[in-house]
């Protein structure tokens, strides 16, 4: 059989593995070295309490003949799509029903499977640095062209974010059918004005383009000023899908669930200029492809809606919020120049000296046992940048930063 030869296109290791070789490689040569994993996008603390609970009672449920859930249904169980309808939307004032809501099995899978409901020849604009899924995704697809000297892909349109424009993507004067944003973003804890994404909005609705508003960090955003939701813009119902995630919100990143909103009023066109409704195309292909997320982990979801989850989701947040910010004020204290960090896990940091970012990776690792994340992992731009996360213990985090503060070299 012939290969997908898009995957010999792509570089052989994703970004996160290398950064484990590498370090792997490190600790083998320094077994005494105590190295703080601040590189992770992996949270640390527990399951709530009350999500525990929940899915002890659904196991309870799965072990008697009457209660049992075989199959459920592809777009998730309605408890779970009404209370996060309700929730997460309707009590903001945003209209956005049940029946727009998908449950996933987190963010990552629909962020890649989405590129089944749009034509193969689609031009991707996305934001650099950013999220590596979403570049990998489109070369896998097709949809990348030829890989080009400096790592970037021919057929994709790049937003470039740097320090001057708040690393903030600003629309491009070219089309691009599907746009990737991300806010916060990963990595560099930007976050996105209402401006910023009214921006956005005129921009999908001139080149009938399709947005793909990746908010997994949304919960992060404690600043009223700033937008949670595309769907606060006007408009965006007509041109966005928002894709979310209780991985780093409540913990699941073990546990696998998260939602896709397809609205109601989002269409693209076929061949022949029909408009066609997106969530008929995402719905047909979660039949086809997905059977549903699993029961558990949808009651355990369920009860981050109740007041004890709400409270453990805000303590949680609370609690990497602060490490973020012990982390940012230490490296600002050391001299670094440091961006992201407030309404966001991710600190973002400028090498002093021009260094390369696996540059900057040695020195963090060798000096102080640090390991962090290479920016240029998350695109050109990134090169000369680490991202440092808020999402280790309070202990590992002061740890960590005394050492960089202190200048003291291990
Ligand atoms: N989107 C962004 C921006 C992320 O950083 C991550 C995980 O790190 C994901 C999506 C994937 O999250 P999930 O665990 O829901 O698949």
């Amino acid at each position: 059989m012939r290969i997908n030869d898009n995957f010999e296109k792509l570089p052989e290791s994703y970004l996160f593995s290398e950064v484990a070789r590498r370090l792997n490689e490190y600790k083998a040569a320094h077994p005494e070295a105590d190295v703080v994993r601040m590189d992770i996008g992996d949270v640390t603390l527990p399951i709530a309490g009350c999500v525990v609970s929940a899915m002890h009672r659904a196991v309870e449920d799965m072990a008697d003949a009457t209660t049992f859930h075989g199959y459920g249904p592809e777009q998730g169980y309605s408890f779970l799509r009404d209370a996060i309808a309700a929730a997460d939307y309707q009590s903001r004032g945003i209209g956005i029903d049940a029946d727009e809501i998908f449950i996933s099995d987190g963010a990552k899978s629909d962020l890649g499977n989405l590129g089944d409901i749009y034509s193969s020849d689609s031009i991707v604009a996305v934001a650099d640095p950013g999220y590596p899924v979403y570049v990998d995704s489109a070369v896998m697809s097709g949809r990348g062209g030829d890989r080009l000297p400096d790592g970037r892909w021919s057929r994709i349109v790049y937003l470039e974010c740097n320090a001057e424009n708040g690393f903030r993507p600003a629309v491009p004067d070219v089309h691009a059918d599907i746009v990737i944003l991300c806010s916060p973003s990963n990595p560099t804890g930007a976050v996105m004005t209402r401006e910023d994404l009214r921006e956005w909005v005129d921009y999908a609705l001139r080149e009938k383009s399709l947005i793909i508003f990746d908010s997994a960090y949304e919960a992060f955003v404690r600043n009223p000023s700033l937008p949670r939701s595309i769907y606060e813009i006007e408009g965006a119902e007509k041109v966005a899908i928002e894709i979310r995630s209780f991985s780093k919100t409540a913990g699941f990143t073990g546990l696998r669930c998260g939602y896709t909103v397809v609205p109601k009023a989002l269409t693209g066109t076929d061949a022949s200029g029909r408009e066609v409704s997106l969530g008929k195309l995402w719905n047909r292909r979660q039949c086809t492809k997905f059977n549903g997320a699993g029961y558990v982990v949808q009651r355990g979801a369920e009860a981050l809606y109740s007041s004890e989850g709400r409270e453990s989701v805000r303590n949680n947040i609370d609690y990497y919020l602060e490490n973020a910010g012990i982390i940012r004020r230490s490296l600002s204290q050391a001299g670094y120049a440091v961006f992201g960090g407030e309404d966001s896990p991710y600190v973002w940091i400028k090498g002093k000296n021009g260094e390369s970012s696996w540059q900057l990776f040695g020195d963090m690792l060798e000096k102080y046992n640090i390991s962090c994340t290479p920016g240029v992992g998350f695109g050109v731009s990134g090169d000369g940048y680490i991202r440092l996360t808020g999402f280790n213990s309070r202990e590992n985090t002061l740890k960590a930063m005394k050492r960089i503060c202190d200048g003291r070299e291990k």
